[in-house]
């Protein structure tokens, strides 16, 4: 006998988390299922690896969904400017807050602090059946209802099933929809970094031949590092004593920072380019990871994700509790799917040319730098951009994003 919900979401990632609130706030029955119960984070915890730069976008959504304030008393740290540059030519780009007309550009947080606050907050909504730990067994489709069979026994019928289960998404599979994928043959590595001078709430970024390196600023003085290197480079990267490693990204960071006096432990993840073929189908969405991912060089993959989770909601408004027309979610389909391969071209045609050596490739790129830097209304839409305040917006955080 099959319990009814009005959606079940799978994943309680930062994106799925943020789904599940988001529909439960629209008066929906939701089933919200985690195969790890997310630890939790406070400001006396290990810091996370794993951090992102978030947009103002990203966080006018967290605002909306009333969690935005549960985020900030754990941990973050806002960033008022950014320094871009190349290795191989005078190219240079700075952005900061007036570009925006913003007290800040963005604001760089731990994914374990989003995923900590989000699931705290589903927890306690009284719309939101939390299963943890739990996966999907199997699932089917009849009569316009999704029949999803879980694991521990009990089975569901739901109007929507939402796949946000991450970039190897067992759902995706389940429900025959591929994906197109490539290997940059780089690995990112990240770690927390102890600098000599102050990061001066200011994410840098210095663009190799093999790849870029992020040095972004935390609460705590340090800089978390987002290192993409080529695989061998990676290796070597890896497998160095932390003396040589710090030594390494001081000369790799052009000791914008000065000399790095300490490091933690280095975790390495594989870059490639995923899409799915399909983000909708009938009562099925598949949102963040789990339709696309893309490049850390912009530092966009859970920004993405957070306009998939509120483009998916802002097409619902209106839309029955029981029973999603088919048309709304190719709505949402069309829409994010336009976004997300743009934002996709983009970091691939930025990880070849900044990819490429000698002279044409240096000064085309020199050049190319100077005249966003150079040209105010260009060097501001280019801002507003990365902060998400420009493209196509749900229409419910148009106001913070004016
Ligand atoms: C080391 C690292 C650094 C990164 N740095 C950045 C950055 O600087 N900026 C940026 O924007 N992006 C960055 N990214 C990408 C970013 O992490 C992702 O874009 C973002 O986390 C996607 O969120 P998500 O909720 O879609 O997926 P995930 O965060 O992967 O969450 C998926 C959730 O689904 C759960 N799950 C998986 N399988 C099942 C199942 N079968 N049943 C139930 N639950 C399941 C998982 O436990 C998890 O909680 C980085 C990624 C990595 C790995």
């Amino acid at each position: 006998m099959a319990e009814y919900c009005n959606a079940l979401v799978v994943g309680a990632g930062a994106v799925g988390a943020s789904v599940a609130l988001g529909l439960a706030q629209q008066g929906r029955e939701v089933v919200l299922v985690e195969a790890v119960e997310p630890r939790p984070c406070h400001a006396q915890s290990d810091y996370d690896l794993r951090v992102f730069a978030l947009s103002l976008a990203s966080e006018a959504w967290l605002e909306h969904l009333g969690v935005w304030k549960d985020v900030l008393e754990r941990r973050y740290c806002s960033y008022s400017d950014m320094r871009v540059w190349d290795a191989e030519s005078e190219g240079q780009l700075h952005f900061d807050r007036q570009d925006v007309d913003r007290r800040h550009l963005g604001h760089i947080v731990e994914n374990a602090v989003l995923v900590d606050a989000l699931c705290s907050a589903a927890k306690a909504h009284p719309r939101i059946q939390w299963l943890c730990p739990e996966r999907v067994e199997s699932v089917s489709q009849e009569m316009g209802k999704t029949r999803v069979w879980l694991e521990g026994g009990t089975c569901f019928e739901s109007d929507l099933l939402v796949a946000a289960d991450g970039a190897r998404s067992s759902l995706r599979d389940k429900l025959d929809i591929g994906v197109q994928r490539a290997s940059y043959a780089q690995r990112g590595i990240v770690a927390m970094v102890k600098t000599e001078r102050a990061h001066q709430h200011t994410a840098w970024q210095r663009f190799l031949s093999t790849g870029p390196l992020a040095l972004l600023p935390l609460s705590n003085g340090q800089c978390s590092i987002v290192w993409s290197a080529d695989d061998d480079l990676a290796e070597h990267l890896l497998s160095m004593d932390d003396e040589t490693f710090k030594t390494r990204l001081s000369e790799a960071s052009e000791c914008v920072l000065g000399d790095v006096l300490e490091t933690t432990q280095r975790l390495a993840f594989p870059l490639v380019s995923q899409h799915a073929e399909r983000y909708a189908m009938p009562g099925i969405a598949l949102v963040g990871d789990a339709a696309h991912v893309i490049h850390p060089l912009a530092g966009q993959g859970v920004n993405l994700g957070f306009m998939d989770a509120a483009t998916l909601i802002d097409v619902l408004e209106g839309e029955s509790r029981a029973g999603v027309r088919t048309a709304a979610l190719r709505r949402y389909a069309r829409r994010r799917r336009y976004a997300n391969q743009i934002m996709q071209s983009g970091m691939t045609a930025l990880y070849h040319a900044f990819g490429q050596s000698g002279g044409y490739w240096n000064r085309l790129r020199g050049q190319g730098m100077s005249v966003v830097s150079d040209i105010d209304p260009l060097r501001r839409r280019f801002a507003r951009q990365a902060a998400g305040l420009d493209g196509d917006i749900p229409h419910f955080l148009q106001p913070h994003t004016r």
